[in-house]
């Protein structure tokens, strides 16, 4: 599934494209995907200019010149797809919403498993909206703190891996970056998140920013069939330390017997990699 950092950059691909641009026509080819569409979605888009995005954990927002915004989520398998208008290849399989703009343009959410979403709210109500309104702090911006992170662990019960998938402790991480970001910080991943706050928080909260904010520049990383809105591939799976690394040397530890390598664990029905020597 997409996390902040693949969310971002699709963002920032969809807005090389749509920013200032009127939207001239807008379909939808079926009912909707995880959600049905909203009522009018296409007659909303049609004429309304694209004035900019925001991203919110997960989640986009296309805001629009009629005070609406377009809530988007990739959902496990979504991508957007541009293409010039008349171009000879064929529209992509499983394309569900079609934005064509007065440049020209062709953008397709494109989601052959249809856990994606779209809804329009208000702008001046982003934030209230259901998907929005529990969401804990952005972890790249400044006031994501050890101290808030600290706030939001203290007296936990549940391993820290599953606290910090957790969207209302902090937005945007899934289960990539939350495996790189532990391992960075030294903690394991089956501490009891109410034993973070202090020193381990103070370790944690600049390696969760460090390794998205490293992801992003390396385009976020592609796993599957996920790929970016300009279609090309990012390159940070490359650069995982542990990530579905099952078995190979750690990066940080000398070669056995110094340590086994890294290790995969299931929690909550999810793989969690880490290295087992380093991480406590
Ligand atoms: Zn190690």
């Amino acid at each position: 599934m997409p996390e902040l950092p693949e969310v971002e950059t699709v963002m920032r691909g969809l807005a090389a494209i749509l920013e200032g641009q009127t939207i001239i026509h807008a379909e939808t080819r079926r009912e909707g995907m995880r959600w049905p569409f909203p009522a009018g979605l296409a007659a909303t888009l049609a004429g309304a200019r694209v004035e900019g995005f925001r991203r919110r954990g997960k989640y986009m927002l296309m805001r629009l010149s009629t005070g609406q915004s377009v809530l988007i989520h990739l959902g496990m398998s979504g991508r957007m797809v541009a293409r010039p208008r008349g171009a000879n290849t064929p529209p992509p399989a499983h394309e569900h919403l079609i934005l064509e703009t007065a440049g020209g343009t062709h953008v397709g959410f494109v989601d052959p498993r249809r856990f994606g979403s779209v809804d329009l709210i208000p702008t001046a109500a982003e934030d209230s909206h259901r998907l929005l309104a529990g969401m804990g702090p952005e972890p790249l911006e400044e006031g994501f703190t050890p101290t808030i992170l600290s706030a939001a662990l203290a007296g936990k019960q549940t391993p820290i891996k599953a606290a910090l998938l957790d969207q209302s402790v902090v937005a945007g991480l899934g289960n990539i970056y939350v495996c790189e970001a532990l391992f960075r910080a030294g903690i394991s991943p089956r501490r009891l998140a109410g034993t973070i706050p202090g020193a381990r928080a103070t370790r944690l909260v600049p390696a969760i920013k460090a390794v998205l904010s490293e992801a992003i520049a390396a385009g976020g990383s592609t796993l599957r069939d996920y790929v970016q809105a300009s279609g090309e591939i990012g390159g940070f799976q490359d650069r995982f330390a542990v990530y579905d690394r099952e078995g190979e040397p750690c990066p940080l530890c000398p070669n056995p017997p110094g340590c086994p390598g890294i290790t995969r664990i299931v929690q909550a029905g999810r793989s969690t990699f880490f290295c087992a020597r380093i991480q406590r």
